[in-house]
């Protein structure tokens, strides 16, 4: 139990990468507090955190607007008192080539997965440079690290998280905050079954380890970052992509 009496907040808590992860660092010992914007999968992914011995938080929120925000910190900081870990991994993808991609689809991909760290960065750092402590972990993406066509908006989101993941290290180092990246590569969820058969025997051919990766293997990786076994290690971007980006 590495994370014995801490405080997790995992955005997209609900679903994918984001309940795998929120349920390691609850199996941990953290109790977690989640958002998402579907109520129904919150209320299950709660149940499913008090089911491991810790408590839990809910509440449905659009990670992309401000005052949404600002309230979900609120909330969390009455709920438990502190915040120990934020882990930024709500997401999204609109794909499009970019001669055809929309202003919308540019902004809604932006703005719910980069705008989205800075906000929850911005208003929990606060509690955690009062405590002299804090892990924040991004879920940003191999593809922030190399493209790939189609996803013009969603590299951008990407890539900015890591410019943000090296700022927020160098800003807060000496409060005892470390922030790091996690860069995920094809990983077993919602977002990645919209593929077709075809592309994903495509991006089989790209992974050096030949398989799929599971929401396991992104969270016992953030389990690493939240607890004190990286204390050493701020502003890195880890690839967990079976060997894509070599
Ligand atoms: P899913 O589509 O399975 O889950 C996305 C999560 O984000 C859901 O919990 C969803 O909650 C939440 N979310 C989406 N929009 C909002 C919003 N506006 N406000 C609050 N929450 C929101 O995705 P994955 O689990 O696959 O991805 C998780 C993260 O990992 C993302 O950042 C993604 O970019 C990244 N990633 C994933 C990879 C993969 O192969 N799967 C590869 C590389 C990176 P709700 O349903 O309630 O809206």
């Amino acid at each position: 139990m590495k994370l014995k009496d801490k405080v997790a907040v995992v955005t997209g808590g609900n679903r994918g990468i984001g309940k795998a992860i929120a349920l390691k660092l609850a199996q941990e010992g953290a109790s977690v507090a989640i958002c998402g914007t579907n109520e129904a999968t919150l209320k299950e992914a709660a149940l499913e955190i008090e089911k491991l011995g810790v408590k839990s938080f809910q509440l449905k929120v659009d990670v992309s607007k401000g005052p949404e925000v600002e309230l979900f910190v609120k909330a969390v900081l009455e709920a438990f008192g502190k915040v120990d870990i934020l882990v930024n991994n709500a997401g999204i993808t609109k794909d499009n080539l970019l001669l055809r991609m929309s202003e919308q689809e540019w902004d809604d991909v932006l703005n719910i997965n980069l705008k989205s760290a800075f906000l929850m960065t911005k208003y929990f750092i606060k509690p955690m440079m009062k405590a002299r402590q804090g892990k924040i972990i991004n879920i940003t993406s191999v593809v922030g690290v190399r493209g790939n066509a189609g996803q013009a908006n969603y590299a951008a989101s990407k890539a900015g998280m890591i410019g943000l993941t090296k700022t927020t290290a160098r800003e807060f180092s000496s409060r005892n905050i470390t922030c790091n990246a996690i860069a995920p590569g094809f990983i077993q969820t919602d977002m990645t079954h919209a593929l077709g058969d075809e592309a994903k025997e495509a991006l089989l051919k790209e992974i050096p380890l030949g398989f799929l990766g599971e929401t396991s293997d992104i969270a016992n990786v953030a389990a690493f970052f939240a607890s004190d076994d990286s204390r050493y290690i701020t502003g890195q971007v880890v690839c967990v992509d079976g060997g894509m980006v070599i």
